[in-house]
């Protein structure tokens, strides 16, 4: 039965194999994450928290505005030419962007730029046909990350089970798609497929998918040829920072929480 054959090629996560900065580190060779925001600062600033404490060496907050955000972050107003950076590893676009013509035209921009990319929340609802195109057509990987609602919108409500409905949408974006929820699954275009299993539910909190943005763009700015792992690495370190701060926090406490998962591996 090719049914049962495809389900039995799905694992579960497990502790991803991240190594320290070696000796000779320095702060563009652990990554450099570039994260685009827009309308709602507070979320490109979660998700840039977020990046610094999972690993990234240097991360650069491009968004207007009075979101609080640790001063080790460097924030400049969004240009196109910041894009043109050849130190960026990967680049987040999505938490807190919006929806209007100026997150459209931000959005076109990050994907023509060279880099990784990781697509989340508003940047989703933007992909139309012309935009998924784009999206498979890049010579650099791409990282998707919609909620329920969001898959819904993209890709179509549909009936297969959520595995086999990630792995159609990795197939036809040509991308790793984290399909989040209570029960996240990651699939690679044509690749392996893994489950996260059961996490914290009180991650159901606002702000926690925009820290997981950051996270994951973390992990690929320092594997870019290596998407699935670096997706599957980051949905590792969100849920084991969730788990050691148990219950009742916010995605602040989750970004800040990000170092302690990150210093256990
Ligand atoms: P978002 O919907 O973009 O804010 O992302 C929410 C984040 O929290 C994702 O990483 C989800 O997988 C996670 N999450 C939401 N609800 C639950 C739940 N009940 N149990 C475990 N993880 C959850
Ligand atoms: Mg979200």
């Amino acid at each position: 039965d090719i049914g049962i054959a495809a389900e039995s090629s799905v694992e579960t996560l497990a502790r991803p194999g991240l190594p320290p900065p070696g000796p000779q580190a320095h702060k563009y060779s652990r990554g450099m994450v570039a994260i685009v925001g827009g309308a709602m600062p507070g979320a490109a600033a979660l998700a840039a928290e977020a990046a610094l404490r999972s690993g990234a060496g240097y991360v650069l907050l491009l968004a207007e505005g009075g979101a609080q955000a640790p001063h080790a972050i460097v924030r400049r107003p969004f240009s196109p030419e910041a894009l043109n950076d050849k130190r960026i590893g990967a680049l987040v676009i999505g938490p807190g962007l919006g929806r209007d013509a100026e997150a459209e035209a931000r959005l076109d921009h990050a994907l023509g730029a060279p880099c990784p990319l990781v697509i989340d929340g508003d940047a989703l609802h933007l992909l139309d046909d012309r935009r998924l195109a784009l999206v498979r057509d890049r010579d650099a990987a791409v990282i998707m990350t919609p909620h329920s609602g969001e898959f819904d919108a993209l890709f179509g409500a549909g009936t297969g089970s959520k595995i086999d409905r990630a792995r159609a949408a990795a197939d036809r974006a040509g991308a790793t798609i984290v399909f989040k929820g209570a029960d996240t699954v990651i699939a690679a275009p044509q690749g392996p497929v893994r489950l996260a299993g059961a996490g914290n539910p009180w991650l159901s909190t606002a702000g926690t998918g925009d820290v997981l943005a950051g996270a994951i763009g973390a992990v690929l700015a320092g594997q870019p040829e290596a998407p699935f792992e670096a997706a599957c690495a980051g949905v590792w370190l969100h849920a084991e920072a969730a788990r050691r701060i148990g219950a009742a926090f916010i995605a602040d406490d989750l970004a800040r929480a990000l170092t302690a998962a990150r210093a256990s591996l």
